[in-house]
């Protein structure tokens, strides 16, 4: 029999992983790419722990929920992934990627590294891109120019993004690294990775 994935995708578009330090400019493309393709992507809802930020809406940007809830999906075996990032936790849940493969549509997880390491371990078989900073300096004017975290929460995510650089460099986990100097530049390489045949 054939083996089954964790939420039955084997003939579906292969999903794509989205990585990078909190800040390297991951929803910035996203955004782009959904814009450009609305149809064709579709973005796995994340679970989280942490509160909205402004203009954040609840199922579309995560399914904001209390530490009590996310721990009753866990034992549900809800979730495909789940890691704790600073004091908040974060999972990509079944249902989330089902519901977008069931459309049809490629499915684009953006998440931080444990979790990267637990897709890995299912047979979702994705594709793993990373968006890397051009040096930590610039990723910290850069979360501090967003102005959405407090300054406990920008220290935790400039050590957090010290670790994700350091594991990028594990050759292998990454099927593409984009260094996010030019917003241009990084589009192009960034709809290249995620709509090939446009480009060859
Ligand atoms: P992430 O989703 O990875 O946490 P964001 O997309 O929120 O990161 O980007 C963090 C901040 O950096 C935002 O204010 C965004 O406008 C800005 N930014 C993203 N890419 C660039 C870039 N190439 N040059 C300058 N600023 C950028
Ligand atoms: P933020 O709080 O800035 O939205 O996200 C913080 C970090 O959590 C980012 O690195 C983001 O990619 C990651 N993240 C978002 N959703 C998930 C998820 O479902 N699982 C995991 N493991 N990380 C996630």
């Amino acid at each position: 029999m054939a083996p089954t994935g964790p939420a039955g995708l084997e003939d579906k578009p292969r999903p794509i992983v989205v990585s990078g330090p909190s800040g390297s400019g991951k929803s910035t493309l996203l955004k782009r790419l959904f814009d450009a393709y609305p149809d064709r992507f579709g973005f796995s809802v994340s679970h989280t722990t942490r509160s909205p930020r402004p203009g954040e809406e609840d199922g579309v940007a995560y399914n904001f929920v209390t530490k009590d809830a996310f721990k009753k999906l866990i034992d549900e075996n809800g979730f495909i992934e789940h890691a704790q990032f600073g004091s908040n936790m974060y999972g990509t849940s079944v249902q989330a990627v089902k519901s977008v493969a069931e459309k049809g549509q490629t499915c684009i997880l953006d998440i931080e590294m444990e979790g990267v390491k637990q897709v890995k371990k299912t047979d979702l078989n994705a594709r793993f891109l990373f968006l890397q900073p051009p040096s930590v300096e610039i990723l910290e004017k850069r979360l501090r120019g967003r102005g959405t975290d407090k300054e406990e929460d920008i220290q935790s995510r400039l050590a957090q993004a010290e670790k994700e650089i350091e594991y990028s460099k594990t050759p292998g986990v990454h099927d593409k690294i984009i260094i996010n100097d030019d917003l241009e530049k990084a589009w192009q390489e960034f709809k290249e990775f995620c709509v090939p045949e446009e480009s060859s």
